[in-house]
């Protein structure tokens, strides 16, 4: 990361909120049901589905969890109402994980039933590893009181090996990802070769033993491991599917598609957008640092 990219990343805190929102905007659909859904229909037109997600997390007050349950009731609503391609993911936090793990329970089962009614899906994303077992404790109770849900495994943790032998055992549905939060070295790899190493080994293990693998990344290398696994185990298309991010290389999207794989897109909607942009662009230190160019550079010559 050059220099004025990692000043980029470390001041971010500092960035009005308007100016982050201006380079965040290509990650999010926009502030409204609608935004998520006329996305969503786009890409089901281009051979892609697409998994919607209300943005918010960190909720530490009942009536916004509530209040989240009732969005993503209206999310189900729409993708029936318009014949979209699209199941949904959710935070555990924005239903009150870190308020009352029994009321976060609750709130999400109450979002399992309803997306059972329409026999849609509910994948449970997963959040920093203060989440973690947490996390998966709500997928086994609600996969066991509903079916239609799937979560997310990380390949950065160091449990994730251990928690694999486990889902897989349960021929679990699940996301494989690399990991987006900061965590310490006990608990996450920190090196990247070893990250990706772990992603190839966890992928063997769940699709070798038979689980449904949401393939998510936007690393050409480990879309390589996704095929390699594919190839091993003999997959027939309706068996895995690969992920990717609302705004992140489009390119490499059309790639996938081409060669016959199911894609599915994360498509985030709502106001809010703060904290998984400044994620987001700390991915991709880059991308802030061309738009901050571009700003200033723009402003000196208006
Ligand atoms: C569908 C989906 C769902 C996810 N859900 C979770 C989750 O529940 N929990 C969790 O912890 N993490 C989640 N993630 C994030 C994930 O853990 C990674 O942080 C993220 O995908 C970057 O890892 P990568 O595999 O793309 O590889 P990287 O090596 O990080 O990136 C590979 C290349 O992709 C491009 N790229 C990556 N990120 C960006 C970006 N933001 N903007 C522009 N270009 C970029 C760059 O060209 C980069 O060189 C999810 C990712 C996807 C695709």
């Amino acid at each position: 990361m050059s220099l004025m990219n990692k000043a980029i990343v470390a001041t971010l805190p500092l960035v009005p909120k308007p100016l982050v929102r201006h380079f965040a905007n290509r990650y999010i659909a926009g502030d409204k049901l609608e935004d998520a859904v006329r996305v969503a229909n786009a890409l089901n037109k281009r051979g892609i589905c697409a998994t919607i997600d209300v943005l918010g997390e960190e909720v530490d007050d009942r009536g916004e969890a509530l209040a989240a349950v009732e969005d993503y009731k209206s999310v189900l609503a729409a993708i029936d109402a318009e014949k979209l391609d699209s199941n949904i993911s959710l935070k555990p936090t924005m239903f009150g994980l870190k308020i009352d793990k029994g009321f976060c329970r609750e709130n999400i089962g109450a979002i399992c039933a309803e997306a059972k009614r329409y026999d849609n899906f509910v994948r449970i994303d997963m959040e920093d590893s203060s989440c973690t077992q947490d996390t998966l404790d709500l997928y086994y109770s609600l996969r066991e009181e509903y079916g239609n849900v799937g979560t997310v495994i990380q390949s950065y943790l160091r449990r994730s090996l251990a928690d694999c032998v486990g889902l897989a055992a349960a021929k679990a549905n699940l996301r494989l990802c690399k990991g987006i939060y900061v965590e310490p070295r006990e608990i996450a790899f920190k090196d990247k070769a070893v990250i990706n190493a772990n992603f190839g080994l966890l992928l063997d293990v769940l699709l070798g033993g038979g689980c449904y693998v949401g393939i998510a990344t936007h690393d050409e290398k480990m879309v390589w491991e996704g095929s390699r696994a594919v190839h091993k185990f003999g997959l027939k298309r309706d068996q895995y599917e690969f992920q990717m991010l609302l705004g992140v290389d489009a390119k490499l999207r059309d790639v996938i598609v081409a060669q016959g794989h199911k894609l599915r897109v994360y498509v985030p909607f709502g106001t809010a957008w703060y904290p998984y942009s400044t994620r987001r662009l700390k991915e991709n230190p880059h991308l802030a640092g061309q738009t901050f160019r571009n700003i200033f550079a723009k402003y000196e010559f208006e």
